[in-house]
């Protein structure tokens, strides 16, 4: 078995016709999500028998698959998401990436998947990011969004751990989530279906919990709602997460409420993060099962002043509206104003990212 140290060094595979500068910014100046990839990617290839070898930088392009790869099959694959920030002084950051190093390997093992070693996790962001750090926006809210991923790749339709596997890392520029400033979403509660149960995938950031929730989040989109929130699997009536959102409740009384984590949850980098600023904005963090019937009597009585979801992608999203059927909750004084907690936590996490405070929590990472 390779040595780590070894693997640090990612071999250089350039693309031979990087896409031109000129249009490169044209892709900068309106990024969208997700459709528009960098010119490499990073990548590292696993066997049973060699470990984890061949660590690369390479043209970003389609997968050469065997059509029996075991992921096309049984969905043996994990994913992180995590961005790259540029700051005013040309310098390239990410957030907490060990924390994503170390939940990406939690949810390989659960899959039965080789967990990356953190430190070559790490090295394969700063490779690509080294790479493509043309890529890297500046200004406003603006990021590189970086996507690592693993996935069986054995040739072998047997029901077992497959024997190969590659790890990639490819990265899109992202602009903020909202075009037009943060706007309060629409939840659909969805009554139908679960996203997952305990003992099952749920913490873990895989593929299938998403194609579990795809059907619910159709359901939400045909009923006008922007996101769907599932419950428990046992009781149907405990608040979990949104498709690929936690959830948090700001409270009359002072406290920060957020779903435990039950082992159906997704340990979200951005709630551990909301949970540890609570207390700069004189907010007290509570962890504890949430029952719809508190956050419908809640938005109702005035208990509740705020809902919000938090995630990667979109950072802090107030929560306007749950739907429930025919039944619509407002929450009632939907975040506009400039002194919601929501809006405020938001900022804090911005300024962090993008540098424009001291990162007190020693929460940022050089990447290039
Ligand atoms: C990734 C993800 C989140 C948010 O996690 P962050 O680390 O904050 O981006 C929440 N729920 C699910 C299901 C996820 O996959």
């Amino acid at each position: 078995m390779t040595a780590t140290t070894e693997l640090l060094a990612f071999e250089q595979r350039p693309h031979p016709a990087p896409l031109p500068a000129e249009q490169r910014a044209q892709v900068l100046a309106a990024p969208g999500f997700g459709q528009h990839f960098t010119d490499h990617m990073a990548r590292v290839t696993w066997t049973a028998d060699a470990g984890w070898h061949d660590a690369r930088l390479e043209p970003y392009g389609p997968l050469q698959l065997d059509p029996s790869a075991s992921v096309l099959h049984y969905g043996q694959e994990v994913f992180e998401g995590l961005k790259a920030y540029r700051w005013a002084d040309g310098s390239v950051w990410s957030f907490r990436p060990e924390a994503n190093a170390e939940r990406y390997a939690r949810s390989a093992a659960r899959v039965a998947l080789p967990q990356l070693p953190p430190e070559l996790f790490l090295e394969s962001l700063r490779a690509l990011v080294a790479a493509d750090a043309a890529w890297v926006p500046d200004g406003g809210e603006d990021s590189l969004y970086l996507r690592p991923f693993t996935v069986a790749t054995e040739a072998f339709l047997g029901v077992r751990a497959a024997r190969r596997a590659e790890h990639l890392v490819i990265a899109c520029p992202v602009g903020s989530y909202f075009s037009g400033g943060v706007r309060p979403v629409s939840i659909w509660l969805c009554r139908d279906y679960v996203r997952a149960a305990a003992g099952g995938t749920g913490a873990a950031k895989t593929g299938g919990n998403y194609a579990a929730g795809l059907l619910a989040q159709a359901e939400a989109a045909e009923h006008g709602c922007d996101q769907v929130v599932f419950l428990d699997a046992a009781e149907r009536r405990f608040v979990e997460e949104l498709g690929g959102m936690n959830l948090f409740f700001v409270h009359a009384d002072g406290t920060l409420v957020t779903p435990s984590l039950s082992g159906t949850i997704l340990e979200g980098i951005t709630r551990a993060s909301v949970l540890e600023l609570a207390g700069d904005l004189g907010l007290t963090p509570v962890e504890r099962p949430v029952d719809v019937a508190e956050w419908v009597d809640g938005v109702r009585s005035g208990a509740i002043t705020e809902v919000f979801a938090c995630g990667t992608a979109a950072v802090i999203t107030p929560v306007g509206v749950l739907v429930d059927g025919e039944e619509r909750h407002e929450t009632p004084g939907a975040p506009a104003g400039s002194d919601a907690v929501a809006l405020r936590i938001r900022s804090a996490l911005l300024d962090v990212q993008h540098g424009r405070v001291e990162d007190r929590r020693g929460w940022m990472r050089r990447l290039a």
